[in-house]
C-alpha cells in the first residue's frame, strides 16, 4: 500500500509546482473565492495552501487522504476523468511523499479538525481552531525519497515553476483572489475581479498593464471554436515565448498547433528573435479535444487542427486588422 502510494506519486507529483497544482485545483473545485500560497525553499521545505471554500467534514476529511478517494466521481463524468487526470490520487500520494497536514472547517462546524499523514503514516484528526475552509500544509516533500529529491532543481527554478503555475490558474479564474507569498520569491495579489473587464483586468494584474495597453481583445467564433483572450500588438513584442499563454476549456495548456497558429497570424509582421504576447483562451466541444495524451501535462490533441488553426488565425488577424495593422 505504501509502496503504490510512492508509485502513484512519482506520477502525479513531480516537483513542488505539480503539488501546488493539485492542491490549488481542488481549491478551485471546493469553490474558494480566495486561495492563498505561501512557499519555502521553492517548494521543497513547505507548501502552504488556505482557502476559504466549502471544506470538508469529518468523514471527508479522513477519506481525503486515502487512495482514490474522491467526492468528484459520477458515472457521467468520464470526460472529467480525462481532463482532470488522476482522481482521488494528489492528497494520498502527496501524503505518501512528505509531511502532508489537512486542517478544514466546513459551513456551520464549530470548529476545525486537522490531521496529519507523515510519509504514509497518519494521525489524528483532532480539533483545531480555523476559519470556514481548507489549510494545507505540505513540508519537506521527498526528505525521505532520495531518488525523487535528486532530480530537483534549485530553489530559485522551483519557485519559478511555482509562480508559473499559479499565473497560469489565475489567469484561467480572473474571479478568485490569489495571494502568493514565501522568502523564496517576490510575492503577488491578486485581488479578483468580475464584470465586464474581468479578464483584462486578470491579465493586467498577471501579465502587466503594459501588455494590456498594447494589445487587441479577441472574440471571434469559427467552426465550433470560440476564440477569446488578448494578443499584442505586433509593435509590442518580448524577447522569449514565455509570454505566450494557452487556456483550452479553462485549462492552461502546451500545443504546438497553437504556437504555430499564433506565429502564422503574426508572420507578415514580426519578428526576427522577437515573440508576440499573448493569452490566447479557446472554448472547443469537449468531444474535439483529446486530453489523454498525459494528464498532468496539460497536453492535447484537437481532433480537428485545421479548424482550431484557422480559427486562431483568423480571430487574431481580425482584431488586429480592426485596430489598424
Ligand atoms: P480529487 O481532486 O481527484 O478528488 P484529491 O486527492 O486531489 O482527489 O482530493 C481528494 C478529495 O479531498 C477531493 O475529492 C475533495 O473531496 C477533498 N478535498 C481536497 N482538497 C480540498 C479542498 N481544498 N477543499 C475541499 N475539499 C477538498
Ligand atoms: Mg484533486
Amino acid at each position: 500500500e505504501d509502496l503504490i502510494n510512492r508509485i502513484a506519486a512519482g506520477e502525479v507529483v513531480e516537483r513542488p509546482a505539480s503539488v501546488v497544482k493539485e492542491l490549488v485545483e481542488n481549491s478551485i473545485d471546493a469553490g474558494a473565492r480566495r486561495i492563498a500560497v505561501t512557499t519555502a525553499n521553492g517548494g521543497m521545505d513547505l507548501i502552504r495552501i488556505v482557502d476559504d471554500g466549502r471544506g470538508m467534514d469529518r468523514d471527508d476529511l479522513l477519506l481525503s487522504v486515502e487512495r482514490h478517494a474522491t467526492s468528484k466521481l459520477s458515472a457521467d463524468d468520464l470526460d472529467d476523468i480525462r481532463t482532470l487526470g488522476f482522481r482521488g490520487e494528489a492528497l494520498a500520494s502527496i501524503g505518501s511523499v512528505a509531511r502532508l497536514a489537512v486542517a478544514s472547517r466546513p459551513e456551520g462546524a464549530e470548529s476545525g479538525l486537522a490531521l496529519v499523514v507523515d510519509n504514509g503514516r497518519r494521525s489524528g484528526p483532532l480539533p483545531q481552531a480555523m476559519n470556514r475552509g481548507t489549510a494545507i500544509e505540505v513540508r519537506e516533500l521527498f526528505a525521505q525519497v532520495p531518488a525523487r529529491r535528486k532530480f530537483l532543481k534549485s530553489a530559485r527554478a522551483e519557485a519559478a515553476a511555482i509562480t508559473d503555475v499559479v499565473r497560469r490558474l489565475a489567469m484561467a479564474n480572473p474571479e478568485i483572489h490569489f495571494i502568493l507569498e514565501g522568502t523564496d520569491r517576490s510575492a503577488a495579489n491578486w485581488p479578483g475581479v468580475s464584470g465586464d473587464g474581468a479578464l483584462a483586468a486578470r491579465l493586467g494584474q498577471v501579465m502587466g498593464g503594459d501588455f494590456v495597453d498594447n494589445a487587441v481583445t479577441l472574440a471571434a467564433a469559427r467552426h465550433g471554436v470560440v476564440v477569446a483572450g488578448m494578443a499584442g500588438l505586433p509593435t509590442y513584442t518580448r524577447a522569449n515565448s514565455l509570454s505566450q499563454f494557452y487556456f483550452v476549456n479553462g485549462r492552461s495548456v502546451r500545443d504546438k498547433v497553437l504556437v504555430g497558429a499564433v506565429r502564422a497570424a503574426y508572420a507578415d509582421y514580426v519578428f526576427r528573435d522577437r515573440f508576440p504576447v499573448v493569452a490566447l483562451y479557446l472554448a472547443v466541444d469537449p468531444a474535439e479535444v483529446d486530453v489523454n495524451v498525459h494528464p498532468a501535462k496539460a497536453e492535447l490533441r484537437f481532433r480537428d487542427p485545421g479548424a482550431v488553426r484557422g480559427a486562431v488565425i483568423r480571430a487574431i488577424g481580425t482584431a488586429l486588422a480592426a485596430a489598424g495593422f
